[in-house]
């Protein structure tokens, strides 16, 4: 199957951590990524990190992607950080608001995306391919879908190229979420992003974070699973793959698997969809 797939890592902090995840990159590449990205911590916390991640990839011989938040930045730091993006061979960035973590003063030349790519594309041309993120089940600060939708509108006409959503269970949120952005005038791909379900605490933890909704009959089974982790990854797998093949039926123009730096999951689920 040629449906387009990409991965994303989060940077790691220890050189330990790093050929691990060396390792991680090589078992996934197996399956041809289009590209692969990299987290970028708001207010620059792991700006180090993920250059470097960023940078392996490429040496890899693998197209990367590195994620970018504006929020807190002043222009004069983005500008210099996009330079050395570009002069490291990156050509595609995830241009994000991001979020600062609690304590930090909020600040910065930049109040939303639909800033930072405008601020791109007037600055560095079409130097990148700008991919956004977009929120199938609505982000969690908007204050109602239709302003959510319009701002996801106004990042897209600000010049990004394409779309990666928020992880979802819902396929009927995304099918909703593409049809109501292309009545505003969006034609970019809209990528879904797929996190595979292997731990349920910290899915849980995750997904009230990000707003991100576990249907209720997938919520109590984790629960009933306990900490019987096996039957866990079982039945997220088959979950995620039946979630990838509607999506690919519907017409999804890829998948953006969420991989949290691990390699099984993904592979299994890429192999069950014949990727
Ligand atoms: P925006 O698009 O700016 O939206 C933020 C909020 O402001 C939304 O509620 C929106 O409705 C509202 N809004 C936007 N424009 C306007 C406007 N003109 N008027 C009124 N309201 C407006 N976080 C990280 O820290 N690092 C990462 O690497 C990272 N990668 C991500 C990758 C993907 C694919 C996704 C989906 C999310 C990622 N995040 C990451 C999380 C993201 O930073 C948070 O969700 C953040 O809260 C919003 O960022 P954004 O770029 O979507 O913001």
């Amino acid at each position: 199957m040629s449906l387009p797939i990409s991965f994303e890592f989060f940077p790691t902090k220890t050189p330990e951590g790093a050929a691990k995840q060396e390792g991680v990159r090589q078992a996934l590449y197996a399956k041809k990524p289009e590209f692969c990205s990299v987290t970028f911590g708001a207010g620059g916390s792991t700006q180090t990190g993920t250059f470097n991640m960023v940078a392996e990839i490429l040496k890899e011989g693998v197209p990367a992607a590195s994620h970018f938040s504006c929020v807190g930045a002043s222009k004069a730091s983005a500008r210099e950080q996009l330079t050395t993006l570009k002069a490291m061979g990156v050509k595609r960035l995830v241009a994000l608001r991001g979020d600062l973590p609690s304590g930090y003063g909020v600040g910065g030349e930049f109040q939303y995306a639909s800033d930072l790519v405008a601020f791109i594309r007037l600055e560095f041309g079409d130097a990148f391919h700008i991919e956004v993120a977009a929120y199938p089940e609505v982000h969690p600060q908007a204050r109602n879908v239709t302003a959510d939708l319009k701002a996801f509108a106004t990042k897209v006409q600000a010049g990004a190229d394409s779309a990666i959503t928020q992880y979802f269970f819902n396929s009927d949120a995304y099918f909703q979420f593409v049809e109501d952005a292309e009545k505003l005038g969006v034609t970019v791909p809209i990528t879904p992003g797929i996190m595979p379900i292997t731990n349920s605490s910290q899915l849980m933890r995750f997904s009230d974070m990000c707003g991100a909704e576990i249907p209720r009959w997938i919520r109590l089974r984790l629960q009933g699973f306990g900490d019987d982790t096996a039957s866990i990854k079982a039945f997220g797998h088959d979950v995620i793959t039946d979630l990838c093949e509607v999506l690919r039926a519907g017409g999804a123009p890829g998948l953006h698997f969420y991989t949290m730096n691990q390699s099984a999951p993904v592979l299994a689920i890429c192999d069950e969809l014949g990727v």
